[in-house]
């Protein structure tokens, strides 16, 4: 079955680099682009003109929310509040829970992988916040999982996040953290598990990978394991690590080396290796690139750094500079990491953040961002057949619309859905040549059904912040509203 689409603006790619065709086709039959151009002249069955709209590579997000947000709860407390937020030492040793319950926690994928659909994300690599659950994820909830994102049609590459350790702020006010190895070496397990899971349901949309929760969560045997199990079944792995200087503190108590030290002696490197945020390093700094500097040592590897710039800036942080990495070599691909899973608002900030970081208007080129949202994690994943559209590649599609009043002036398409847009304008996506989000909404989920659940689900989350704080303060007092909420019993007086 052949299936046309056509639209103002095709972003094809030439064999080297993306390439814009005005009033351009392309042409699929089963999962594989079959045409990219004009004036195809070969057999169709379907055939589908989206006007006014950008038809584009599916965007490739390797940190992609899997959860409800954290973000708009945790991301500006007050240092009053900030410990709160965590867990005390008390909640980890007597009253840890489970927030949610299996299936409310279906549902919170549920939620959260169609909101990476609409945002016009077609693959992704989930992480979710630990912060709710007893320990971390385990197998049946990843199984739950790689079933969701199935029937929403998106490409996974999913594995439970695992850990030894935990933050937790101390009786004395002291942020540390503490350790379960066995709890760590059997979420290991499940993930091996996961992976049987997942090469069994021999499903291409569907691929098992090891995804270990922070560096600093991390016992030194489960890493040196990780990396054993890594190489032995050829499987990604990303570690967030290099994103807060508080790692090499913990670690240096823990295991007592560094972030880098440790990726180099417990074999991690030696992996494919992928790496959401490196914050940390200051590329501006010469020492940074010089032989044995950590920009030298992730080119080396071939590290993918995972830049999630609109979650980064939010939490106070960003990568200096997305130039600077790319000049030395190494592969940038970018993550959304929290709400919203918006790539087109991600490359906006990012762009800006590495012209002010640089101190000049060329830096952060549009083409380079869109690069690392398509080809640069193609290229982490190691699929040479993502991530861009010609013939002969996997029909990974999403179309834009550019037709409303309110985006303003075409220009150049990308720079106007850039500039003056976001990824809420998305229309369409196909994953392998099927149809996932449809004219605005996905097919078979009731959003507006969805999106009440969530909420409630949200509340219950927020709610039990409380119990976890060490005051155990109310959600009000952890959470501030950004106005005092008006008490209804006593209308406010109009003087
Ligand atoms: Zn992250």
């Amino acid at each position: 079955m052949y299936k046309k689409i056509s639209a103002r603006y095709v972003l094809g790619f030439d064999g080297t680099r993306h390439t814009l065709i005005e009033d351009g086709e392309v042409v699929f039959e089963g999962d594989s682009i079959v045409f990219v151009g004009r004036n195809y002249q070969g057999p169709v069955d379907e055939d589908r003109d989206y006007g006014q709209s950008l038809v584009m590579p599916g965007l490739i997000d390797l940190d992609a929310l899997a959860d409800i947000d954290h973000l708009i709860l945790d991301s500006w407390p007050s240092p009053d509040v900030a410990a709160g937020h965590l867990w005390s030492d008390d909640y980890f040793a007597n009253r840890r829970r489970d927030v949610f319950t299996p299936s409310e926690r279906a549902t919170v994928r549920e939620f959260a992988l169609a909101q990476l659909a609409l945002h016009g994300i077609t693959t992704y690599m989930p992480i979710g916040s630990e912060i709710h659950s007893s320990w971390a994820e385990g197998l049946d909830e990843l199984v739950d999982v790689a079933e969701i994102s199935r029937r929403i049609g998106l490409r996974g590459y999913l594995g439970p996040a695992y850990r030894s350790g935990v933050h937790v702020i101390t009786a004395a006010g002291d942020r540390e953290v503490h350790f379960d190895e066995d709890k760590g070496l059997a979420g290991l397990r499940d993930a091996e598990r996961f992976m049987d899971y997942a090469a069994g349901r021999t499903d291409p949309l569907v691929t098992g990978v090891l995804l270990p929760c922070r560096i600093e969560t991390l016992s030194e045997d489960l890493m040196r394991e990780t990396a054993r199990i890594a190489r032995e079944r050829d499987a990604l792995v990303r570690l967030h690590c290099l994103q807060s200087p508080l790692e090499d503190e913990f670690l240096q108590r823990s295991a007592g080396r560094g972030v880098l030290e440790l990726l180099g002696s417990t074999g991690l490197f030696s992996t494919r290796l992928l790496i959401p945020h490196g914050v940390v390093i200051n590329a501006k700094d010469p020492a940074s690139s010089a032989p044995g500097g950590p920009l030298d040592l992730l080119a080396r590897h071939g590290v993918s750094i995972v830049h999630c710039p609109l979650t980064s800036f939010r939490y106070q942080k960003q990568l200096v500079s997305f130039d600077r990495f790319r000049e030395a070599g190494i592969n940038l691909c970018l993550g959304t990491d929290s709400f919203p899973p918006d790539l087109v608002r991600g490359m906006d900030l990012g762009m800006h953040l590495t012209r002010m970081a640089e101190g000049r208007p060329d830096a952060g080129a549009l083409a380079d961002y869109f690069d690392a949202a398509t080809l640069g994690g193609a290229r982490a994943l190691g699929r040479a057949d993502l991530g861009r559209l010609s013939p002969g590649m996997q029909a990974d599609i999403t179309v834009v619309s550019l037709g409303s009043f309110g985006d303003g002036v075409i220009e150049d398409p990308l720079r106007t859905l850039v500039l003056n847009g976001t990824a809420r304008q998305v229309t369409d996506t196909f994953v392998a040549g099927r149809p996932v989000v449809a004219g605005g909404v996905l097919p078979g989920i009731d959003l507006d059904a969805l999106r009440a659940e969530a909420q409630r689900l949200f509340a219950k989350m927020r709610a039990a912040y409380s119990e976890r704080d060490a005051q155990l303060r109310e959600p009000d007092v952890l959470f501030p509203p950004t106005y005092p909420r008006a008490d209804i019993a006593d209308p406010i007086a109009v003087p």
